[in-house]
């Protein structure tokens, strides 16, 4: 292709922004939609990846995210109010040696910032509501008669991805029973380390994970309707956002068709143990952006789709595993986790995988 490309990138999540950033420093002016008025008011992910700072770091969006983060050191795990081990996050052998801890509407602001910064504007209340192949291009309608032909289209349009179903890509997976709770809480009198997340467990299989996301302020999620009720130390919290939810995992059996490829939840979803759902699409931005620049398309699905699926199962096995009420099962777990936590060289393999660092 002669000409540069026409792009339109559908979704403006932290997906859609990282492919609108990745394609811009590389030279490419993509449209980036979104069919909400603005970013999201909602903190949702608030784990980023060192891969992720690694991805976001030439376009200057890592050290503004870095000024304001919380660079999580490390993880609590109890069980019955002990505790079983806290595992190093400082010991991946990486410049970010930590989980950089921030609401995603703030991640989101920023990227939209810097993306501004380098002339591209998100195109906010702009709904993807048609697409259709045009010879080897595609003919997409947005809303308001500002659609057109294009040579590629990222879809980064979320969980109910439109795109995915309009063009009748399969999504299977299923979705568990479990209704779990998230909350936004300050703690004026947290008792623990303010720069590391804990993970409570119980008997019982219900847990809480409570994640550090500025001064005095916390993210907690439970497998249970109470997101606070498994948090040991979190009498005096206030409640500042809170809302309940249910775990989808699914992946959509292909991540392309024709010029149009999918990235971040619209290609995958699962559980947030791990804090890999926004990291996974930042990554598959920065491949379809690469890509796209080398010229090697074709191989997008074959890269991504078996990085999406190894990391869907190893999150169910860690789901298992945290939720377990069998006597043995957890007493097994637990020893693995105290075994974990006295043998540095056994933490780093799954910390690299959290850190997005090995697949
Ligand atoms: C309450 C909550 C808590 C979460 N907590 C965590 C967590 O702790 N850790 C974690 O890793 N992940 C978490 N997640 C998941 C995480 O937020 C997602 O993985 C991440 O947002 C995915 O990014 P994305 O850009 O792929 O999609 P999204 O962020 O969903 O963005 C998709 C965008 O596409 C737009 N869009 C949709 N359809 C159209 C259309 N037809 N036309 C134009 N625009 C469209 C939407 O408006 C949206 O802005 C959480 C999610 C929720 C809802």
């Amino acid at each position: 292709m002669s000409a540069k490309p026409k792009i339109l990138i559908v979704g403006a999540g932290p997906c859609g922004l990282t492919a609108a950033l990745e394609l811009a420093r590389r030279g490419f002016t993509a449209r980036i939609i979104d069919k909400e008025p603005g970013p999201t008011p909602l903190s949702k992910a608030v784990g980023i990846s060192p891969r992720s700072l690694e991805i976001l770091e030439p376009t200057g969006v890592t050290e503004r995210l870095l000024a304001k983060g919380i660079r999580m050191k490390g993880v609590q795990a109890r069980y019955e109010d002990r505790e079983l081990a806290t595992i190093e996050v400082s010991r991946i052998p990486h410049r970010f040696n930590f989980l950089l801890a921030l609401a995603q509407s703030e991640t989101e602001a920023v990227m939209e910032e810097v993306l501004r910064g380098l002339g591209v504007t998100v195109e906010w209340n702009a709904e993807l509501t048609g697409i259709r192949p045009a010879g080897a291009r595609a003919q997409a309608d947005v809303s308001g008669a500002r659609g057109g032909t294009f040579d590629y289209v990222f879809a980064a349009d979320g969980s109910h991805s439109r795109v995915r179903d309009i063009l009748g890509l399969g999504f299977t997976g299923y979705t568990h029973k479990r209704t779990w709770s998230i909350a936004d809480v300050v703690i004026p009198d947290w008792p623990f380390a303010e720069a590391t997340a804990m993970a409570s467990l119980h008997c019982t299989g219900d847990m809480g994970f409570i994640i550090p996301i500025g001064p005095k302020r916390f993210r907690a999620i439970s497998n249970t309707p109470d997101p606070l009720g498994h948090i040991p130390g979190a009498s005096s919290a206030q409640v500042s956002q809170s809302g309940t939810f249910h775990i989808p995992v699914r992946q959509a059996d292909r991540y392309q068709a024709g010029g149009v490829f999918l990235g971040g939840d619209a290609a995958h979803v699962h559980s947030p143990i791990g804090a890999r759902g926004m990291n996974l699409g930042i990554e598959d931005a920065h491949a379809f952006a690469q890509r796209l620049a080398e010229g090697t398309l074709d191989g997008y699905t074959a890269e991504r789709h078996p990085i999406g699926r190894r990391w869907i199962v190893l999150s169910e096995r860690m789901l298992g595993a945290v939720q377990s009420s069998n006597p043995l099962l957890i007493a097994v777990r637990n020893l693995a986790i105290r075994t974990i936590g006295r043998l540095p060289a056994l933490q780093k393999p799954m910390m690299e995988r959290i850190a997005g660092l090995r697949e």
